[in-house]
């Protein structure tokens, strides 16, 4: 294989800026994509141009014209003019156009079509005499290296390149082979092939990812658990005497969950359930086999709020030792079969559990980095593991990123739960939130949080709110008469405990506060939720942080101020004001803003998809048919030669 210098027209100059584009072999610049392309097989009469569609035109230039503002601005101004009628096309500080563009020459535009002065106009737009049936790849470029070095490098590298290019995949499921398909994604001879090229390649990154999974799945099965627990009939017992019934979800889930426990497979489970589900009874019952099984229990919580929340929840409801483990209660002796509650701080002290934990749980789970959540796994005896998330999980996510996990959902919540109700409130409305909100506090002796993104205030983002200067304007001008607190990341540990405190025993009105209380707490009599600036959350927090009221019998709400006027942060906060069901509002966003919220919240690592999108369903469940069918009908097929074609893929973690 040739190394890139040995290409001719990259020096060591080039290299360099081919690095910056995270090209490093020949392999990589096969795999650098044109982003985007432009028909020029494909010719729209000037009368048919319609505002904000790209086109292809073509004609004669009547007119080109090099303009030099008053501000000292340069435009380059063009007239086109087909058999149909004439356009005009507009670049900015292009002079040397002059040169290619003259009066009387036939050439094709393409371009996007804008309206500038009330007018139709092709603003910057590509041209060439071009014939007709060329397909133009645009690719990313790089200082110094343009769109069209590319083109012309790769172009004539290719056949070069493609030598080296073997198709993993057998020939039966009818995709164009990998060799033609990298050809036609620089190339095209049509629209049609194009396609094919790009379904192709998509494929394999999503065949790639998914076959890893697979793969991790497989390996974990092949382990043998660091204990193999026996069913204990007193669990049912214990189901019974809950002050509440469980929910028919509740109750699928925790069948799932025992099972797996039992097993002699070590469990690695992702317990998912929209907020308020009811997901702690859950690990309450989990950490109840494993006590009865004399085998110790690892629960970890992302704050001290939450682990201490548990502490009180699991030692209220459970006859078994429970210990809360956090930097500053450290653990030394325990007998087996105790239950620990712990902060990361547990991660510091593993030593002391290595051997003995059987089961370990983990909530909140998007909240810990991948090797955190790790940290007690072993490569021959893991413990049994469910991690516990919020986050709905969109289904093509679950049959990729995560297929290597068993995924259990509670789909439904307690019966008596009323759904939130959510404002998009207006800013001249504002006043009248709050006096509203005053003397709802009053007659119901409910609480409510007032949540904003940051602590302190922010020079360069003057608009965004911050907690402490909220909560001096607040309690001082707008609620003079209630008991407003404000608590947040950097409020000492002790403080803090005794505000929470103060705050369940309702001797706090309003908690002026930051995201920390996005996760896990449960305070039911807060029935009101107010989120500044929330156009600087993503959908998921905001669905987690609205999760923090409605937990209780009383009606809830949640009221959005926002400064931005920007359309989508308006849309996306408008969808969230009209549903309340967490898997809607996680299919929504990920199909309007990618995945990157989902990725971050699952703290996943994210895979470089340069074609595939993992809102594509049918993508997806096609990738998941193909690998199914390589596992079944070719026993001997290596899956790792599909992880390898698409090298780029090193930086994909996987959660394990
Ligand atoms: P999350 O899934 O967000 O972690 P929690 O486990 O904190 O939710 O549960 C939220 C609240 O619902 C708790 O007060 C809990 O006691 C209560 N709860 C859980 N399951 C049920 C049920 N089946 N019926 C009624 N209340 C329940
Ligand atoms: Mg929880």
């Amino acid at each position: 294989m040739l190394t890139l210098t040995e290409i001719p027209g990259i020096g060591p100059k080039t290299l360099i800026k081919l690095n910056h584009l995270d090209i490093f072999t020949p392999h990589d610049l096969l795999y650098h994509f044109p982003s985007r392309y432009l028909d020029f097989s494909h010719i729209v009469p000037i009368i048919n141009l319609v505002i904000n569609e790209s086109a292809t035109i073509k004609g004669e230039v009547i007119h080109f014209q090099n303009i030099f503002t008053r501000s000292h601005k340069n435009l380059q101004k063009a007239i086109i003019k087909d058999s149909t009628g004439s356009v005009s096309l507009l670049w900015f500080n292009q002079p040397y156009l002059s040169t290619s563009i003259k009066k009387g020459d036939v050439l094709s535009f393409a371009g996007t079509v804008s309206e500038y002065l009330g007018k139709p106009t092709l603003i910057a737009p590509y041209f060439g005499n071009y014939q007709t049936g060329k397909i133009i790849g645009i690719y990313p470029e790089t200082k110094g290296l343009s769109s069209g070095w590319f083109r012309k490098t790769i172009s004539r590298q290719l056949p070069q390149l493609l030598l080296d290019i073997t198709d993993p995949l057998p020939p039966k499921f009818n995709l164009l082979p990998l060799t033609q398909a990298l050809f036609q994604i620089h190339n095209p001879t049509n629209q049609s092939l194009l396609e094919q090229a790009r379904l192709r390649l998509s494929l394999d990154e999503i065949l790639s990812i998914q076959a890893k999974s697979y793969l991790q799945k497989n390996l974990r099965n092949s382990l043998t658990p660091r204990f193999i627990f026996k069913p204990q009939p007193l669990i049912n017992k214990f189901i019974h005497s809950l002050p509440f019934k469980l929910t028919d979800s509740q109750i699928k889930v925790w069948s799932e969950i025992s099972t797996d426990l039992i097993s002699s497979k070590p469990t690695n489970r992702l317990l998912q359930g929209d907020v308020g589900s009811g997901k702690t009874i859950i690990a309450i019952l989990a950490c109840l086999l494993a006590h009865l099984n004399k085998s110790t229990s690892l629960v970890i919580a992302p704050t001290e709020i939450l682990a201490r929340q548990h502490y009180q929840t699991f030692s209220s409801l459970l006859k078994a030792p429970v210990k809360l483990l956090t930097a500053k209660s450290k653990l030394t002796q325990f007998s087996p079969g105790t239950i620990i509650i712990a902060t990361h701080a547990a991660i510091y002290q593993k030593k002391n559990f290595t051997d003995t934990v059987g089961l370990l749980i983990i909530d909140e789970q998007h909240k810990f980095g991948v090797s955190q959540r790790s940290f007690l796994s072993s490569p021959t005896h893991p413990p049994h593991t469910i991690t516990m998330t919020a986050t709905p999980i969109p289904r093509t996510v679950s049959l990729t990123l995560l297929g290597n996990l068993d995924i259990s959902i509670i789909d439904e919540l307690p019966k008596y739960r009323l759904p939130i109700k959510t404002f998009l409130v207006p800013h001249p409305k504002r006043a009248d939130c709050y006096s509203w909100l005053a003397n709802h506090l009053k007659t119901t002796r409910q609480q409510a949080f007032i949540v904003c993104p940051f602590i302190e205030p922010s020079e360069t983002m003057a608009t965004v709110k911050s907690a402490k200067v909220e909560f001096e304007d607040l309690q001082k001008n707008t609620f003079p008469d209630l008991k407003l607190t404000l608590i947040h990341g950097k409020t000492d540990t002790t403080v803090r405990q005794k505000i929470l405190k103060d705050f369940l025993d309702n001797k706090i009105n309003i908690l002026v506060t930051t995201p920390i209380i996005e996760v896990g707490i449960d305070f039911p009599n807060a029935t009101t939720i107010i989120i500044q600036s929330a156009d600087r959350f993503g959908l998921a927090q905001l669905h987690q942080l609205r999760g923090r009221v409605g937990r209780g019998d009383q009606p809830s709400f949640c009221y959005l101020f926002s400064e931005s006027d920007n359309d989508k942060s308006l849309k996306r906060l408008t969808f969230l004001s009209r549903h309340t069901n967490g898997q809607k509002i996680a299919e929504f966003d990920l199909a309007c803003r990618g995945p990157g919220e989902i990725f971050s919240t699952l703290q996943h690592g994210f895979p470089s998809l340069k074609l595939a999108s993992l809102s594509d369903t049918k993508l997806i469940t096609l990738g998941q048919s193909i690998l199914h069918s390589l596992i079944s009908d070719y026993p001997k097929f290596n899956l790792k030669k599909i992880i390898n074609t698409t090298k780029k893929y090193q930086t994909y973690q996987n959660t394990s």
